[in-house]
């Protein structure tokens, strides 16, 4: 058996297209304030990456640079202030943040109705709780659209993750329990993970570990979500799946790069378009919804 492979890059450009539409017809332009604290070279690359795909669906994205020696307080501040923004859509906060703040104490300053990276414990929690109206973390968002992309039913489906970070093994456990999966979680003290993944009609590997999952850790005929983004001595990027091995024996496999990386970006922007279409009220003056705080 060889796998099909899952099209990330397909899947995500048809999502922006469709965003693109949605966005005009919206009753203004949606803006997501991005905060960005101090030098770090990814951290600006992904910055870069997401305004210019901002722009691409209409979405105005506004890039707000402190440096790294910002207190904790200064920062709080500065996020209340666009908090009570009301031509503020969606704020995202760039990690890592550095060490004299505290990153959840930032993320739980963001008002959850403008969390469009999902991160705030209110929306976990909304997220915990089954609740439609949880903001979903970018990362799980994807996955999961990937995931329905193969046309495969999920209910009963085992899952297991490999990795369990705030951002993607936890929310994605979450967002498929309440998609009728069973869901294991893996992590860096589970004993004998190869034959726990096995067991999995669909594995998700977010654990950052090149190459970790081999072929014979894999049922056959299971659909493998590979999340890891690795870079090799040589410069090339992989994923935490051995990709040529595993495709022999699964049935559907995404790629790295061209998988879930895509898929993440084109998420934030649809959370920041909802965002906007639930602040529409917030851009007339006369608006007391109290989610704006402008009023
Ligand atoms: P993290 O470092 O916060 O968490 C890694 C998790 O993997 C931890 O829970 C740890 O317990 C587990 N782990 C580590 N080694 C393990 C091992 N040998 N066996 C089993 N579990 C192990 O990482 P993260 O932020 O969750 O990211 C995971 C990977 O996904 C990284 O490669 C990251 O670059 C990538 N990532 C990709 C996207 C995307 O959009 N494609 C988004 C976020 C993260």
């Amino acid at each position: 058996m060889t796998a099909c492979i899952i099209d990330g890059k397909a899947v995500a450009a048809g999502i922006r297209k469709d965003l693109a539409k949605k966005t005009t017809a919206c009753s203004h332009t949606p803006v997501l304030a991005v905060v960005l604290v101090g030098e770090n070279e990814a951290s600006r690359i992904y910055v870069r990456n997401k305004k210019k795909a901002a722009a691409e669906v209409g979405i105005r994205c506004e890039v707000f640079e402190f440096s790294g020696s910002i207190g904790e307080n200064a920062l709080l501040s500065s996020i209340q202030d666009l908090n009570d923004d009301p031509h503020v859509d969606g704020i995202i906060v760039q990690l890592p943040l550095p060490p004299q703040i505290n990153p959840q104490k930032v993320l739980s300053h963001i008002n959850p109705g403008k969390d469009v990276d999902g991160f705030s414990p209110y929306n976990v929690g909304l997220l915990a709780e089954r609740e439609e109206s949880a903001v979903v973390a970018a990362t799980p968002k994807g996955i999961l659209k990937l995931l329905e992309s193969t046309g495969e039913s999920l209910e009963g489906k085992h899952v297991v993750i490999i990795g369990r970070s705030n951002i993607v093994g936890r929310p994605t456990a979450l967002l498929l329990l309440n998609h009728d999966c069973t869901v294991t979680v893996t992590h860096s003290k589970t004993v004998n993970l190869s034959d726990t993944v096995r067991q999995a009609d669909i594995v998700v590997a977010a654990c950052g570990c090149p190459k970790i999952v081999k072929k014979d850790w894999i049922k056959p005929g299971a659909i493998i979500i590979d999340v890891g983004i690795n870079r090799l001595e040589d410069g090339s990027l992989c994923g935490d799946v051995d990709f040529e091995e595993v495709k022999e024996t699964a049935s559907y496999i995404t790629p790295v790069p061209g998988g879930v990386g895509p898929m993440t970006v084109a998420m934030l922007l649809e959370n920041t378009l909802e965002a906007a279409q639930r602040h529409a009220c917030c851009h007339d003056e006369n608006c007391h919804c109290g989610r704006c705080g402008g009023n």
